[in-house]
């Protein structure tokens, strides 16, 4: 997607700090974190959201990009994963991601 930002990041085209990558996902620190540990779990080809009809090796890849992110950010005390999907829920970004959101008590707020 020509215009995507997100797809810009996963060819490298815009800067970002690198949390882990591999050939179907790219995971990076948000620009504007919202926790101590915030970092997006993206995948390289371009889906609008999770019900974007995802495949499954897809979705399995950003699974285990996740584990890699939470044991390169030390969450061992743990974290959350959050993936919003359409305007409604807050999604800005039309390109699918996961939240992964920790480094403090998260307490019990939004789930
Ligand atoms: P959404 O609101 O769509 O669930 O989340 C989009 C996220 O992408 C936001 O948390 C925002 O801070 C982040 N973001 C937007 N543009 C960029 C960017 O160019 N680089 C990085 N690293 N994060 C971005
Ligand atoms: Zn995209």
């Amino acid at each position: 997607m020509p215009d995507c930002i997100f797809c810009k990041i996963a060819n490298h085209e815009i800067p970002s700090t690198i949390v882990y990558e591999d050939d179907k996902v790219i995971a990076f620190d948000d620009l504007n974190p919202q926790a101590p540990v915030h970092t997006l779990v993206v995948p390289k080809a371009h889906y609008e959201n999770i019900i974007d009809g995802v495949p499954g090796d897809v979705l399995e890849a950003m699974a285990h990009a996740v584990g890699e992110v939470a044991r390169a950010k030390g969450l061992e005390a743990g974290f959350r994963v959050i993936t919003n999907t359409g305007a409604a829920a807050g999604q800005t970004v039309m390109h699918l991601h996961w939240h992964v959101l920790g480094g403090r008590d998260l307490g019990e707020g939004l789930v």
